[in-house]
């Protein structure tokens, strides 16, 4: 059994600091044609972070989605599953591909070669949260919000069996 944490591991403001000083990091390191955001964890985060890029263009810059999930309703990694990946055209893009967070790494390690086997000529990947103690898959995120210590989160588009996903903050689970 868990629950919820009693305090914010990371706060609002914290939150809101980061994902723009991010975003200015994600902007001097060159323009992206299109944002492939993972769902479903990364709603809230991509939702912030595209609104504290600078415009590149007055188009902006094109957002997708597609599903990848390696979590049933428990806090072990199980198989990954990935969807709406068919009608993805990436033919001599530059992609930047957004997740909540990376853990094992197995998740991003695996999307990465199928997005360039789509024809993407570049593939940066930004996750909110990173777990390095936790990786097993040999890949790093070239953009990362915060490291954090191996405990399981929710809250800012994270869950837990699909439940918190719309706390404002990153709250921890604590076995009880
Ligand atoms: P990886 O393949 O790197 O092990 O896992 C990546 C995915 O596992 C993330 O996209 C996320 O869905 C899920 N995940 C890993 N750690 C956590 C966590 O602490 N909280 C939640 N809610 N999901 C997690
Ligand atoms: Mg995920």
């Amino acid at each position: 059994m868990y629950k919820l944490s009693s305090k914010p591991l990371i706060s609002k403001a914290e939150l809101s600091e980061r994902v723009n000083s991010l975003a200015a990091e994600i902007a001097a390191a060159g323009e992206f044609d299109i944002l492939l955001g993972i769902l479903t964890g990364s709603f809230v985060f991509v939702a912030d972070l595209v609104r504290a890029m600078p415009k590149a263009n007055e188009k902006g810059m094109r957002v997708k989605f597609f599903k990848a999930s390696s979590y049933g309703d428990s806090t072990e990694s199980g198989t990954l599953t990935v969807s709406g990946m068919e009608n993805l055209d990436l033919t001599g893009k530059r992609v930047l591909l957004v997740d909540d967070i990376l853990d094992t790494g197995n998740t991003l390690y695996r999307l990465v070669p199928m997005l360039k086997e789509r024809g993407a000529a570049v593939v940066k990947t930004c996750v909110l949260l990173d777990k390095p103690s936790r990786r097993e898959a040999p890949i790093e995120a070239d953009f990362v919000g915060f490291k954090i210590e191996n405990k399981f989160v929710v809250g800012y588009g994270l869950d837990y069996a699909d439940d918190y996903r719309t706390l404002p903050e990153i709250m921890t689970m604590e076995e009880v």
